[in-house]
């Protein structure tokens, strides 16, 4: 397992690439559920989420042991990410997406100088080819969450929320293979373990919720969730047993109310964010936390969103 001084080490090496982001505040939010609410900004983050911060961490890494170029397979964020710190460092980067990839996706991945491979529409399909081509070659293949490095680096978010917000009691954080939240556990649990940390799932992608209940890891068959960066079928090998460990609650959301949450933020907040981040805030709007009068930090994990999709993610809400 990882421990806190891994993700300060991260911080070390990751800081001259990554923004500490903002810590931004919603009345409407805050008076709507009796809690104190605060937003952890990744959605401002460099490549428009949390991913650069374990991406950078792994691939500074790997350069550092020799490697001559990077693969990633992913469509969305930690392709970006991947591409974005490789090019800074001048390593070529081989990105495989799906076929049906969206063209906005794979222009931001080409702009940071990343080849695009086209494979397949599962994971299943694309893991295999990113793999191949690192051996190929003789690149390394940076995996999007299952790696000590990639979880570290995301944890430095936990830090940075223990030193922007004082007496902190609750952080909620959205969950897909689990990397950003067993990240974020290890720093705040070996720092200050009084504070409770709540994950949040769609109902559709609920592989961690069951693998929790189930006492080991539990795969889902594929999902077609909103939600496109916590459509991973199961935890990862490395971030479970973290998971397992220290966190304390698990939150489920429907698809309406990560779409109302999405647009309640856009509306309200004049901010963009994706839907894998609104499912936090939707855990807020919903009443589905547990207590009152708490200091909440939802963790805003990106902001990448198609804008000509986002007519198909908008909806009326009346809060
Ligand atoms: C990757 C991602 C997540 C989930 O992170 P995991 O480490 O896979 O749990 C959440 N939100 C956004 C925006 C992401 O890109």
């Amino acid at each position: 397992m990882i421990r806190v001084r891994d993700v300060y080490h991260a911080r070390e090496q990751i800081s001259d690439i990554v923004h500490v982001t903002p810590v931004l505040t919603s009345g409407q939010l805050s008076k709507h559920c009796g809690n104190q609410i605060f937003l952890k900004s990744e959605h401002l983050q460099r490549t428009g989420s949390f991913k650069i911060r374990g991406a950078t961490n792994k691939v500074k890494q790997v350069v550092k042991e020799g490697a001559s170029s990077v693969t990633a397979a992913s469509s969305g964020n930690h392709g970006q990410a991947v591409a974005y710190i490789a090019n800074r460092l001048n390593v070529p980067a081989t990105i495989v997406v799906p076929t049906n990839a969206s063209q906005c996706k794979i222009n931001a991945i080409q702009k940071y100088n990343g080849k695009i491979i086209k494979c397949g529409t599962t994971s299943a399909e694309r893991l295999p080819k990113a793999q191949k081509i690192a051996h190929q070659e003789m690149g390394v293949f940076i995996p999007p969450y299952d790696d000590p490095l990639i979880m570290a680096g995301q944890g430095t978010i936990g830090l940075e929320i223990l030193e922007q917000i004082e007496n902190v009691d609750v952080i909620i954080a959205p969950v897909g293979g689990g990397g950003l939240i067993s990240g974020i556990l290890t720093a705040v649990k070996e720092i200050k373990p009084s504070v409770k940390m709540i994950g949040v799932e769609p109902e559709l992608a609920n592989d961690t919720y069951l693998s929790l209940k189930n006492q080991e890891i539990t795969a889902i068959p594929g999902t077609n969730t909103i939600a496109d960066g916590l459509r991973t079928s199961q935890p990862g090998d490395l971030t479970f047993p973290i998971l397992q460990k220290y966190l304390d609650d698990l939150i489920l959301v429907k698809e309406n109310e990560i779409k109302q949450a999405l647009s309640f933020v856009m509306e309200r907040m004049k901010q963009i964010i994706e839907p894998s981040s609104a499912v936090t805030i939707a855990s807020v709007l919903f009443d589905k936390l547990p207590f009152k009068d708490k200091k909440v930090i939802t963790v805003i994990s990106g902001g990448n969103v198609d804008i000509q999709q986002i007519n198909r993610l908008v909806v009326d809400t009346n809060f």
